[in-house]
This record gives C-alpha cells, structure tokens and sequence, in this order.
C-alpha cells in the first residue's frame, strides 16, 4: 500500500488515513477473530450485528451480486478456501468437492436487516473482491476532509485519485501488462479510481502444470475463464470499479460490453487472451500503448 499526498495538511492525513485503513481490515478479515466477518462466518446460522461500515459494504456487494447476476458473489469464499487461495496451501479440488461447496455459496441467502447480518450455517462472507475499493472512497474522503486536494493512493493495485497532480495535470498510470512484466501503457486520468482484476494477479501452478487464478467464476467453482485476462475499471467509486473489475472478468468480453451499455457510470479497459485491447469510448483519449506492445489492436466500444 502506498498513499502519497500534497500540500500542508498531507502529513497529518496520511497518519489519520493509515489508522482508518488499519480499523477498516480489522473490520473485514476473514482471519482476525475479533473481525465482524469472522463473527458472521461463525454464526452458525443465527443473528449477528455488524459495524455501520460492514452493513453498508456489505450492502453493496449484494447490490451488485444482483445486479451482474451472481458474477460477483460474496459468498464465494468457501470455494476460493478450498483452492487454498486463503491458507496458501494451493490444491486443485475435485468436481464433487466444488459441487458440494457451491451448495453453500449463494448470495440470496444472506439476509442484512440495517445492521444484522444472518447467513445459513455453512456459509461464508468474503468482501475481498469489493474491500479495498471502498476503503479507497472512505480514504479519499478523510483526505478531502482534512484539506488535502491532491493524492494518489494504492491500496493494493487499486488506484484512488483525489484531484490531479500538483501541477495541474492529470495523474499518469500504468496499466500492467498481464502477459509479463512492465506496463502495456498509460492511462491518464483524475479525481475517482481505477481499478484492475485478472487472474494473472494471484495464480498457482498445480500438478498439472496448469496455472490456477485467483478469480472464480461463481457458476462453475472453476476459475473464470472468459478469454479476458485484464480488466481495468474507471469510475469515480473505488467500490464500483472493485465489485466491476471482478465481475466483468468473470463476464468476458461480450456480456461486459452488454453490461457497459445497459448501465454506464463507467469506463472499462480490456485486455483478452488473443492479444486485444477494447477500451469504452469515454476513455479512447485517455490511454496510450506503450511502443513495446504496438503489435496489439486497440478496439474501441462505442454505445
Ligand atoms: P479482485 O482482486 O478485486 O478481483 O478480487 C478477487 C478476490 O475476491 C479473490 O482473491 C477472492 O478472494 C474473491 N473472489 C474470487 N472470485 C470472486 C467472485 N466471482 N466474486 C466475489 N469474490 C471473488
Ligand atoms: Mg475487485
């Protein structure tokens, strides 16, 4: 994580935003006991209350399980345990195995009534698909609030802008390349997020020789294998772009296009696995290819 700010009031809210962001982990590790989504995880069933900010978090990831028809589930966490993405223990399962999981994966099921969460037993929340990017929003806003009019933070690979660089332009970021390493190129852009997902983030390789991202498609309990292997989100919410950037890799191309079209409110950058690139229409400006990747096609989605 790094948060960089400017101006006279930048140290003193950087100290305030590492605190927040220290109390915002404690809230939702899937780890710490004290956490309020350890506490609902071991409910066994029963009622459970949760701070204002996991009931709103939550809340949106719910929102947007509906709205990208289960792409994006908080309750995918058992399957993600059991291809040992949260032990680190990697292995691969097997197709009963995951039948059985997905039993017990269903984001309709969780019941939040204002600050009560209750979840059949069995059940678990995971919010890493959506945490960070709302972390970034709360940040940028303790940030706004203590005068602070220009930062670039990361959190994790997501990107939170608050104004523009110091001198007036607009920050300039990379955009990773996922086929190896360095930047396919740079995205300029200003005041809101960015935010990238792709299996080529988190991945083991298992006896198979295969490699195993860290993204699951929640319909199958097999890594999302959509023939996109980058997505790049641009919206003025951190969280928007988190829940998006997951769920539109599960998507792939078509139906992200689809999903671009019917709802708008952001941009997306994407990259597939035969070397493309397809930007939505309000950002065609904003991004420029490095000259090492000019063999790949830009495609541009228009609405
Ligand atoms: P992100 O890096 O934002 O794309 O989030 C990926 C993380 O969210 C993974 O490491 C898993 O913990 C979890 N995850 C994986 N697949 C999904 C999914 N389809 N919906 C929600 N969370 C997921
Ligand atoms: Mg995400």
């Amino acid at each position: 994580m790094t948060l960089t700010a400017y101006g006279e009031s930048a140290e003193a809210a950087l100290t305030l935003s590492e605190d927040r962001i220290k109390e915002l982990e404690a809230l939702w590790s899937t780890t710490d006991e004290n956490s309020d989504i350890y506490k609902v995880n071991q409910s066994g069933g029963t009622r459970k209350e949760v701070s204002e900010e996991t009931a709103e978090i939550l809340q949106f990831a719910l929102d947007m399980a509906e709205e990208t028809n289960g792409s994006l589930d908080p309750t995918i966490s058992p399957v993600v345990t059991a291809w040992g993405f949260i032990s680190g223990e990697y292995h691969i399962p097997t197709e009963n195995e995951l039948t059985d999981l997905l039993q017990n994966t269903d984001y309709e099921k969780v019941l939040l009534e204002e600050n009560f969460v209750t979840m059949p037993d069995g059940m678990q929340l995971d919010l890493g698909a959506v945490g960070k990017g709302y972390t970034g929003d709360i940040i940028a806003e303790l940030l706004k609030e203590q005068g602070v009019t220009s930062a670039l933070l990361d959190i994790g690979g997501n990107i939170q802008m608050v104004g523009r660089k110091p001198d007036g332009s607009r920050w300039r970021l990379g955009i990773q390349n996922p086929f190896g390493e360095g930047s396919l190129g740079v995205l300029e852009s200003e005041e809101g997020a960015v935010v990238t997902s792709g299996n080529y983030e988190r991945y083991f390789i298992g006896e198979d020789g295969k490699q195993y991202g860290h993204i699951i498609d929640p319909s199958t309990g097999y890594q999302a294998e959509s023939g996109l292997v980058s997505v790049s989100i641009i919206a003025k919410e951190g969280k928007l772009c988190d829940a998006l950037s997951t769920a539109i890799y599960v998507m792939g191309l078509d139906e992200a296009a689809e999903y671009w079209k019917d709802n708008g409110g952001f941009e997306m950058l994407l990259v597939t696995d035969e070397n493309e690139i397809y930007l939505t229409e309000g950002i065609e400006d904003d991004f420029t290819l490095n000259e090492k990747f000019s063999d790949m096609e830009i495609h541009v989605i228009t609405q």
